[in-house]
């Protein structure tokens, strides 16, 4: 057991079981070997591989999206470019290299890193050090982002599965908080809370589920996209979110834990394997809208790619490539656009205002 599953028990065992949320947040980032916190995580030599380290096209047809979004903006003077959770900063460094292509976006741009890792902050500090823009800085939220800066643009990819969920489960009268407390074994175990939840909490859709129906909220998650929303609002601009998950509301245990690209006990070793769960994009979706923002439709990562012109970028790449590259591009485009790979469990959102704006990749002229 790692020595954050022993901290883990000590706090079981002088307060009592942990809701699923807590562990969450325990296991990701709350500590210093939290997961991310340690950060060492990622890449092909790691425990996962996301879209941006797939493939450079994936960073840059986001920062020509990004460049389009900004245009229909009405090319703002001054204006935030903002990623949630940059993980090695691969897809802020291919954005910004292919917005090259439109020198008063850049000069234009002050770029924000929303990043609790310090150790990830140092990976990004590194992939950005020669990047075309003359403002970069870290912050650990948010809402500490500087709103004299006007209209902002957010990127969010694979980072809202990360944020805790609460799970429930359905008991014979009403539902009940799923734990995380100490079993027999003197081991980590999952178990219901005994005393049933207030019933607002469950989306109306789900509330007949059978008894031992698990149900997830996401209050960080809304908390937050409420806050994005309500920016956005305000200043005028865009969120786009990619990531993997669902239409919800949906019945179902959907929390994961990934250790060297393959699936492992969520217990087993905290702190040494990536804890997440599918993103319900309804409830995205009405968080920023609660916010005060307009939502497109959901689409596919696969399709959202095409749209942007994925097929086409592969084409110019190849056209340049050496002997190899041709094949590691077409299977780089399979992975990110496939339906049998992340092409349709993978999704993108956007959250924008004013309404006029319609964000290019969701609608369909
Ligand atoms: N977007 C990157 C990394 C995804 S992993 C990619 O696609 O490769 C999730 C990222 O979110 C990590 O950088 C992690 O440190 C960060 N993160 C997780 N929870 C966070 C929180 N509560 N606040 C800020 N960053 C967080």
């Amino acid at each position: 057991m790692s020595d954050l599953g022993a901290h883990l028990k000590q706090l079981i065992r002088n307060d009592g079981p942990i809701s699923v949320a807590e562990f969450m947040r325990i296991v990701l980032t709350a500590q210093p070997d939290s997961y991310y916190m340690r950060g060492e995580s990622f890449g092909a030599g790691g425990d996962f591989i996301t879209a941006p380290e797939i493939s450079q096209i994936f960073g840059e047809l986001i920062g020509l999206w990004c460049v389009d979004t900004w245009q229909r903006l009405g090319e703002p003077k001054r204006f935030s470019l903002v990623e949630l959770g940059p993980g090695r900063g691969t897809m802020m460094k291919d954005a910004l290299r292919a917005a090259r292509v439109a020198p008063d976006f850049l000069e234009a741009a002050s770029v924000a890193m929303i990043e609790a890792s310090h150790v990830l902050r140092r990976l990004q500090e590194d992939a950005l050090h020669a990047a075309p823009v003359s403002s970069i800085h870290w912050l650990d939220r948010f809402d500490e982002l500087d709103v004299t800066h006007g209209p902002v643009l957010v990127l969010a990819n694979e980072f809202f599965d990360a944020l805790p969920v609460r799970q429930f489960v359905r008991a014979e009268c009403g539902w009940n908080e799923r734990a995380v407390g100490i079993g027999v074994d003197g081991e980590l175990c999952f178990a219901a809370a005994p005393a049933p939840i207030d019933i607002d909490l469950i989306p109306v859709p789900v509330r007949g589920a059978p008894v031992g129906a698990i149900v997830e909220t996401a209050p960080a998650r809304a908390i937050l996209a409420a806050a994005i929303g309500e920016r956005i609002a305000a200043a005028s601009g865009a969120a786009l979110v990619v990531d993997y998950g669902f239409v919800g509301p949906a019945v179902g245990d959907t929390l994961q834990a990934v250790k060297r690209h393959a699936y492992a006990p969520v217990l087993a070793e905290p702190g040494l394997a990536d804890v997440t769960t599918h993103v319900d994009f309804t409830a995205l979706s009405h968080a920023f809208t609660e916010g005060g923002a307009h939502v497109t439709s959901v689409v596919g990562q696969g399709e959202f790619l095409r749209r942007l012109g994925a097929a086409e970028r592969v084409a110019t790449l190849k056209r340049a490539a050496n002997e190899e590259q041709p094949r590691q591009l077409d299977t780089a485009y399979h992975r990110l656009t496939a339906p049998e790979a992340m092409g349709s469990l993978f999704k993108a959102l956007c959250a924008y205002s004013p309404a006029s704006l319609k964000p290019s990749g969701f609608f369909t002229a």
